[in-house]
């Protein structure tokens, strides 16, 4: 920015001063030799077309910083010239300043319209046009600075999204390593102490015997008798650290998963995934209720994932106060399918409502065997989708989980 500023200053203060390459366009030999005699004492590089045909085409084999347009030309005349020049890419950006008849307010209309960046008029005068040549290749020079500046920035943000997205990739690999070693020791230790509730239980029966003596059975006995339960905590600690690992390590491979984009089939999709709950379900008693579900843009086993959560999870927060409902339905709207998860559970807490898409996030850790990731991964993947999802929920009555996704186009 400072250079910029700078750079406008030096601009201002010095005009331009530099040597430009000015493109004269008449077809009247005068006029050409009149602007050719300044544009040259004015230290710029002329080089002249005869009519807008061949102007174009000079334009755009040499791109001059500035043009000198004739309105009344053979071939093609100017204002068809500059709108050609203005349509094109490579030469909009290129300054076209119309000669036009003195008082010709029509042609200045039209000549706008076509693009014209400024105007001078005939008779020519000279002071007049070495004024707006300066001003129009400054503008010009303005432009040229603020696309390299832009040009800069983009670079930038390609660099370091590059850069982010390279440190994400090491993270996630480090996040699944480190999960896959944990669990080699993890095995161990279930395994061990495993073996560790065997032999308890043996030396406890051994105890039985009459070969042991009463002192020692009493001593031995009530050592032994808070070991079975140490054993089960060890165990139920265990068994958590390995749910946790493998939640950590799923995170890990969505980052690396590939994204299929394809027209899924919600009514089949979200009928697979509740069979699989069949059992929980029924056991539960709840009641399910499943709409026609309108088609969207994604990955179907990411899909079977993300719903699995969510409707995993409307199972799990019933309120065992009232019979449980859980319905799916469907909407659409601004081009994108949508989906709403329902159920009249125990709901949640305004204040927690953002917050349950953190990771380990849990508002009833003792409720139920979960990691507080499910919701995390389940956000993680929609936005892998270009999908979203939110929650609307009120304590004590009930939750909707919505996710949007892009719909088939
Ligand atoms: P988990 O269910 O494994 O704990 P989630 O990330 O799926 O992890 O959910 C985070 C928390 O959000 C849960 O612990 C629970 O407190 C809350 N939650 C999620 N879904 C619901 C729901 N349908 N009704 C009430 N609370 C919910």
């Amino acid at each position: 920015m400072k250079k910029i500023i700078e750079t406008r200053e030096h601009l201002i203060n010095e005009n331009v001063g530099e040597k430009a390459n000015i493109l004269i366009v008449d077809d009247e030999s005068k006029n050409v030799k009149l602007l050719k005699t300044l544009c040259e004492s004015l230290g710029h590089d002329i080089k002249v077309a005869v009519n807008g045909k061949e102007a174009v085409e000079i334009a755009l084999s040499s791109q001059p910083d500035l043009i000198l347009m004739d309105v009344m030309m053979p071939v093609m005349d100017g204002f068809e010239a500059t709108e050609k020049l203005k349509d094109n890419e490579l030469t909009c950006k290129i300054p076209v300043i119309m000669v036009t008849a003195l008082d010709s307010r029509k042609d200045r209309l039209k000549g706008i319209s076509k693009g014209a960046d400024d105007f001078l008029t005939k008779p020519i005068d000279l002071e007049e046009v070495s004024l707006r040549i300066k001003n129009n290749l400054n503008i010009k020079k303005y432009h040229d600075l603020l696309n390299d500046y832009n040009k800069i920035l983009e670079d930038k943000v390609a660099e370091r999204t590059e850069e982010l997205s390279k440190k994400t990739r090491d993270l996630e690999q480090v996040l699944y390593a480190g999960s896959h070693d944990l669990k080699a020791p993890l095995v161990n230790a279930h395994g061990y102490s495993g073996e560790l509730g065997i032999s308890v239980n043996e030396i406890v029966s051994y105890l039985q015997s009459d070969e042991v003596p009463d002192s020692i059975r009493k001593k031995v006995a009530s050592m032994a008798e808070s070991i079975p339960g140490s054993i089960r905590f060890v165990q139920e600690n265990i068994l958590k650290m390995d749910l946790l690992l493998n939640g950590l390590m799923n995170i890990s491979r969505l980052g690396r998963a590939e994204i299929r984009e394809e027209e899924v089939d919600m009514n089949s999709l979200i009928s697979d995934v509740i069979d699989t709950y069949g059992f929980r379900i029924r056991e539960a008693g709840a009641r399910m209720d499943v709409s026609d579900l309108l088609p969207c843009i994604g990955d179907p086993s990411q899909l079977s994932l993300v719903f699995a959560n969510l409707i995993g999870n409307a199972i799990n927060y019933l309120d065992s106060e009232r019979r449980g409902e859980i319905k799916i339905s469907g909407y659409q709207k601004d081009n994108r399918s949508g989906y709403c998860v329902e159920d009249n559970g125990i709901g949640i807490m305004p204040e927690h409502q953002e917050k349950i898409f953190e990771i380990f996030y849990r508002l009833e850790p003792h409720r139920l065997s979960g990691e507080g990731l499910g919701l995390t991964i389940t956000r993680n993947i929609l936005e892998r989708m270009h999908g979203k999802i939110w929650v609307e929920s009120e304590a004590g009555k009930g939750s909707r989980f919505f996710v949007s996704m892009p719909y088939i186009k």
